[in-house]
């Protein structure tokens, strides 16, 4: 056997005991496996906890503001506020673009995130989440990053666990993942986050897990981070996920540098190649193994064909039909909106089981 063999057979033997690879091993997995090697065992892994299931979710973004006083480098969605396409929905905007998908599509699932937009107090997310929830009592309210989370906290000089309750009385079901990018402050800095705001989403996340609010969780790759900083971020979401199992699924999306500050400053100039995008997802399955079931392919930023080779490395949620997302449009990069038909042909062309499911996860129906 090959040292390199031997590694490997080292890293399924730990999975195969429920356990998950080190620092040294994930590094490795990175910089010298091979592609095919991961697949074949991110898979095998899948298979052992959710078969040939592929769950998807009918959904909608709601964009509700591209105000944001963060400005991240690698954002191309937000805008300073003075701009002619800078905007802010009202409550009853937001309603009767929900009511357009919710009657059209049977859409089950609200993903609500804007910018960090300074003008907008407490007040307005719960008269938007309670409206929401009074007029689609079935629809799952999946809201605001931790970016959102922390600047209303701050604003309003009340703590987390205060405003995650506040928010789950008005309406609030789960937070997705975003905000978490990559956790290293030394990345962050290089994509203008705020330094210390990766340890923010993991302390956010926690109180979140502690309270009984699930949240998803993500990775942002393919831009100036290197394979030790998403071996830390893969460890840091486990770590956590350990003490609360309050992660319902994991994302790892590759950044899109289409109009954003990192590709104006030729810092990133192309978007992750597929190889690139497959390794993340069979690196994340791998890592995660038992601990977190749930590995989301993000067809949104690599397209339809890649979100089916994402299911064949690892991947056992679609992720939704995203319809009205703004954020990825604004990079340049059209995706359009993807109706549920395309997702269940699409599993199904790959000999997998399409499954519909709510916000929560819970089978809806199954297209076997
Ligand atoms: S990623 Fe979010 S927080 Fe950063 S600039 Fe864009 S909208 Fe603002």
């Amino acid at each position: 056997m090959s040292q390199y063999e031997g590694i490997l057979s080292d890293i399924w033997k730990k999975v195969n005991r429920g356990d998950s690879p080190s620092y040294d091993e994930i590094v490795f997995m990175y910089d010298s496996a091979n592609i095919n090697d991961l697949g074949r065992m991110a898979r095998s892994i899948t298979d052992g906890l959710t078969g040939k299931q592929v769950s998807f979710v009918s959904n909608m973004i709601m964009n509700y503001t591209n105000v944001c006083n963060v400005r991240c480098k690698f954002c191309a969605f937000y805008r300073t506020g003075s701009e002619d396409d800078a905007y802010m929905l009202n409550v009853e905007d937001v309603v009767l673009r929900v009511k357009h998908f919710y009657d059209t599509f049977g859409i089950k699932q609200l993903l609500i995130q804007g910018g960090v937009n300074p003008d907008l107090p407490l007040d307005y997310y719960v008269n938007l989440f309670q409206t929401l929830h009074e007029k689609f009592p079935d629809l799952g309210i999946h809201g605001l990053s931790t970016s959102e989370l922390s600047f209303i906290s701050k604003k309003e000089k009340i703590t987390i666990p205060e405003l995650l309750e506040t928010l789950r009385k008005a309406g609030l079901e789960t937070i997705p993942g975003a905000g978490a990018e990559i956790f290293s402050d030394e990345v962050r800095k290089i994509l203008r986050r705020p330094l210390g705001s990766g340890k923010e989403w993991l302390s956010i996340m926690e109180e979140a897990h502690k309270l009984g609010i699930r949240t998803s969780a993500t990775m942002m790759f393919g831009h100036v981070e290197e394979s030790r900083h998403k071996a830390e971020h893969l460890l840091s979401i486990l770590e956590l996920q350990k003490k609360y199992h309050g992660f319902v699924s994991f994302t790892p999306w590759n950044f899109e540098p289409g109009n954003t500050q990192l590709e104006k400053e030729n810092i990133v100039k192309y978007r992750a190649g597929g190889v690139d995008v497959l390794k993340n997802i069979a690196i994340s399955r791998i890592v995660f193994n038992k601990h977190l079931p749930i590995i989301q392919s993000s067809w949104l930023t690599n397209g339809v064909q890649m979100g089916q080779m994402a299911l064949l490395y690892g991947a056992n949620d679609w992720g939704g039909t995203i319809y009205d997302e703004k954020v990825i449009p604004a990079t340049g990069k059209s995706v359009g909106n993807l109706r549920k038909e395309i997702i269940i042909e699409s599993v199904k062309e790959i000999g997998m089981i399409p499954v519909e499911r709510d916000n929560m996860y819970r089978t809806i129906r199954n297209y076997n």
